[in-house]
């Protein structure tokens, strides 16, 4: 295998990779087989996942049936050409099929020794069960009963076809699933069949009768016998299925570009279900759930394809396979243990055998949950697979937010018996009122209802459900079933196969042990052991949270200890400070334990909000001359103090910005139509006195502030240079506690922040005040102490005079919510109206409030940081917007050089590790 390639998807044209055909025409169509692909794991741009790993393992001489990738290009251009192929790739395709015809020994059509194929779906990022495949494409009326004289074994063919009739007539000719089963059941049931293996030779003719007079009946015409326009139909609906709505919403959740198209992967078939020395399954190298090391799969005898992960039989654990097929197991034991040192990650794995003789069919890096990714990392390193530096790229940084989600509270989980056991396919505790479809669970999420979806199983089309719901419980179904490996990439607490259960989803209920469950009642799982109760279970902090909280020991939690490790790897090599926003004592200690070193942003307002405080600001607000609004002040300022003295030392001595006050005033002040109805109410009463006329003063105050516009009204700066005082009273909090502590021997350095400035007149007007102040302090306190002066960057004004605000300001600190909000000119609280609107319909990828938008006001960011630094080439600069805890905006924020990203406490150790990823260069998703 190829030593030394990058293990992530390169971007196209990489150095060494063919492109082009021998002509220098562009290249659509790659061959693999016979030991020697035209393509290579570097090329999933092109080929995407699925076909650069065939290439791959072929190139390693592994037993990989012969075929062809059409390109991810091929998908793109039928796209832009009226949903056909040009001529040319036509032609290649062709091309490519004699060549696999020849490698095969066989021709499609032929009724002698016909070849089938199977036709898979593949894009660049995998999406479990998205797409659709065809398997045994050839087969018709004819080649069946060649196939069968071939082979001597009827059942076998038969088999084949009426399973290809299904999979082309559901997938190309878009008729009802469900029809064929109707049809396939009614024959299972006349001949008392249980299982599908149960039906011989004779009624799988049947089956294949029923089939093509269904299709006739829904189409009009009879089952397509031309082999060449099967294929071309079934290439076609692989293009097609790129945008059926499942796969839209997919790409939706993972963010993954609509524009990168899928390839098709044409490939010989090899059977599973030629009898009872064949079979199929799919593997793990490790446990995806737990990430133990352990071979972890399961496999069905005499199948093929879906049906181990449809939960129509109930497939074997994988290491069953050693007593069945004893050399089999070894072989596929020795591949998959050379794909995991060659890939250096976990793979997920699908296989078959045909005749005992073994053939891989697909090799990945395997989704897996939060917990396992931590658990993986580490271990390879211990294994010497792979440098921390590499481990750092094998993590999601989404999956440390995983390890931080709560679990049930122990005390309260015992009281409650369990109901029964499922397999515990995706860690977590979950707990809600069970629902019986996807578009229950969504309905009652929307209403703020916690919901777990139980289901007999869950197909694609559930994936928005599952997204919405606490948990996912299925009553069939393995631990590669569609439930399990969805709710694992998701970190969705899930129990799959929980075969107990009676779901009577029509019913919406279930019964398990004479107990019956309805919708709306509550149900509890813990998706690590996979029990299951009947009740209401409150949940309790994470581990890791229990650690970092000083509640465990760290020697107590092993998965501390990984991710702690984990996390000391990412400071070797980012190059971003990771600061948090914080505003309370205890926030800032949490954010320390996890590794933030300073505060971006210190809201002092919310201090306003502390017990007690609210009648005092109040008076503050309403006061009509100076002299009362200074006595309010005074009031709040040894408050103040004492919350930035907390503050402070929670962050040890490391940098903390605190910004002065910023919202409207009318924020603190009661709302105006309560004030208007509690006054109607006392009118009417007739109630008189000081308390109706306070309340009437106080309404007359607040119309007199209220505004058409709050968010771009009397606010930030403008507040601070129109009621001086209070920048005075906060700079006055500030600096004395920033002396107290400087003399207690911890040395603060505040970094007082004016939010707002357009103009660094604005700024200039503070700055003063804030000087003045800070030096009457020191005089007062005896003690002369460093701190700096900035602002924010958060109104385009502000960006694009970064230069001459750069003369006053020592740092700059984006604010990206409002920046995005004055760009955009969407305001944050009403945007939400109509951006969904604009994201399905592909005016927006992404909610820009989330991530960043770096096309657009990445420019001014990028202007600012340029301009402020050629003013002040030592200006410090962050940005403490939520995007700063968003690993693709990290990724910019780290490229236009910013010194450090500030963010939720619990963000820190992703961003942490996003910013590990963003300097070693790696596409967040990649
Ligand atoms: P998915 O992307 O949903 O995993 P695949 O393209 O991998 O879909 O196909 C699903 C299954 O179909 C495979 O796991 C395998 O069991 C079966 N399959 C695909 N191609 C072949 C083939 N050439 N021979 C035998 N089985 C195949
Ligand atoms: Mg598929
Ligand atoms: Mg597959």
């Amino acid at each position: 295998m190829a030593k030394n390639m990058k293990r992530r998807g390169n971007t196209k044209g990489t150095k060494g990779t063919k492109t082009t055909s021998s002509k220098g025409a562009r290249k659509f169509v790659y061959f693999f087989g016979n030991g020697k692909a035209d393509g290579n794991r570097s090329m999933k741009d092109t080929l995407g996942g699925k076909g650069a790993g065939l290439a791959e393992m072929t190139n390693a001489g592994l037993p990989v049936p012969p075929g062809f990738t059409i390109s991810t290009d091929a998908c793109n251009i039928y796209y832009a050409n009226n949903s056909k192929l040009p001529a040319n790739i036509e032609t290649e395709m062709v091309a490519a099929l004699r060549k696999l015809e020849k490698s095969a020994g066989a021709q499609l059509g032929s009724n002698a020794k016909p070849l089938l194929v199977s036709v898979r779906s593949g894009a660049k990022f995998s999406m479990p069960g998205m797409m659709d495949t065809i398997l045994n494409l050839g087969l018709n009326d004819d080649t069946v009963e060649g196939l069968k004289a071939w082979t001597g074994n009827g059942r076998f063919a038969f088999d084949s076809y009426r399973r290809f009739i299904q999979m082309f007539g559901s997938v190309v000719l878009e008729i009802a699933k469900s029809a064929f089963e109707h049809e396939f059941e009614t024959i299972k049931r006349g001949r008392n069949a249980k299982l599908d293996t149960d039906l011989d030779e004779a009624a799988l003719r049947e089956v294949v009768a029923a089939y093509k007079r269904l299709v006739k009946s829904q189409t009009k015409q009879d089952f397509p016998q031309d082999p060449m326009e099967q294929l071309r139909g079934a290439r076609n609906a692989v293009f097609r299925s790129w945008n059926n709505a499942r796969a839209q919403e997919y790409r939706r959740i993972y963010d993954i570009p609509d524009s990168i198209g899928t390839a098709v992967n044409v490939q010989m078939m090899v059977f599973g279900n030629t009898g009872d020395r064949s079979g199929t399954g799919v593997g793990f190298t490790r446990n995806p759930a737990t990430g133990a090391k352990e071979f972890f799969g399961e496999f069905l005898i005499n199948a093929q394809g879906e049906d181990v992960v449809a939960g129509i039989r109930t497939p074997q654990p994988i290491v069953q396979l050693e007593r069945v097929m004893p050399k089999a197991y070894k072989q596929l034991r020795d591949i998959t243990t050379r794909l995991e040192r060659n890939y250096k990650d976990i793979q997920d794995f699908e296989f078959t055998i045909q005749d005992e003789k073994l053939y891989m069919l697909q090799t990945r890096s395997g989704k897996r949950t939060g917990y396992a990714a931590v658990v993986i990392a580490t271990d390879l390193v211990k294994e010497k697979l792979v440098t921390p530096k590499e481990a750092i790229l094998l993590v999601d940084p989404e999956a440390l937010s995983q390890l931080l989600a709560p679990g049930f509270d122990p005390k309260e989980w015992k009281q409650h018996d369990v109901v029964t056991r499922g397999l515990p396919a995706s860690p977590g505790a979950a707990c809600g009122k069970a629902v019986f479809s996807s578009e229950t669970a969504v309905e009652w999420s929307n209403r703020g209802e916690p919901v777990i979806l139980v289901r007999r199983e869950t197909v694609p089309d559930d994936i928005h459900g599952m997204w919405v719901s606490q948990g996912v419980l299925t009553a069939t179904g393995g631990m590669t079933s569609h439930a399990a490996v969805v709710g694992r990439q998701m970190g969705k607490p899930s129990i799959v196969g929980a075969g107990e259960l009676q779901i009577n989803e029509h019913g919406k209920s279930f019964t398990v042990k004479g107990k019956t469950v309805k919708e709306g009642d509550f149900v509890a799982f813990d998706g690590l052991t996979g029990e299951v109760k009947i009740a209401k279970v409150s949940s309790q902090p994470s581990e890791i949270l229990q650690v970092v909280a000083g509640k465990m020991k760290p020697s107590a939690s092993p998965i501390y200890q990984r991710f702690n490790t984990l996390l000391e790897w990412t400071d070797k090599f980012r190059r971003l400070g990771v600061r948090a926003n914080a505003d309370q004592p205890d926030q800032a200690e949490l954010a320390y334990a996890f590794g933030a070193r300073g505060i971006g942003l210190c809201r002092t307002e919310h201090m306003f909000f502390g017990e007690g405080r609210i009648p005092i600001v109040q008076r503050m607000i309403l006061a009509d001359n100076e002299k009362d609004r200074r006595e309010a002040l005074n009031q709040l300022l040894p408050m103040q103090r004492d919350d930035f003295y907390g503050v402070f030392k929670g962050m040890h001595g490391t940098p903390v910005t605190i910004r002065t006050i910023d919202p409207p005033l009318h924020e603190f002040l009661p709302k105006r139509e309560d004030l208007m109805v509690e006054i109607a109410v006392m009118e009417v009463k007739g109630q008189k006195g000081k308390e109706l006329e306070a309340k009437k003063k106080l309404l007359a105050r607040v119309e007199q502030l209220h505004e058409f516009n709050p968010m771009l009204g009397h606010r930030g700066v403008r507040l601070g240079i129109t009621y001086p005082e209070i920048t005075e009273m906060q700079t006055r909090a500030i600096m004395e506690a920033a002396c107290q502590l400087n003399k207690e021997g911890l040395k603060v350095i505040p970094e007082i922040m004016i939010p707002l400035v357009g103009d660094v007149r604005e700024l200039r007007d503070q700055k003063v005040i804030v000087e003045r102040v800070a030096a009457d302090v020191m005089e007062e306190q005896g003690i002369k102490i460093k701190y700096l002066v900035g602002t924010m960057i958060e109104v385009p004004r502000g960006a694009i005079m970064a230069d001459e605000v750069a003369r006053e300001a020592q740092f700059f600190s984006f604010g990206t919510n409002d920046l995005t909000q004055m760009t955009f000119g969407f305001s944050r609280d009403d945007a939400g109206k109509f951006l969904r609107v604009y994201q399905d319909r592909k005016i927006l990828e992404k909610d820009p409030f989330a991530s960043f938008d770096v096309p657009g006001t990445g420019q001014l960011v990028d202007m600012a940081v340029k301009r402020g630094r050629a003013t002040r080439p030592d200006l410090k600069l962050g940005i403490c917007g939520e995007h700063g805890g968003d690993p693709a905006s990290i990724h910019f924020f780290d490229k236009v050089g910013l010194d450090y990203v500030s963010c939720s406490p619990y963000r820190v150790p992703v961003a942490r590790l996003a910013a590990a990823q963003a300097a070693l260069s790696v596409k967040v998703g990649d």
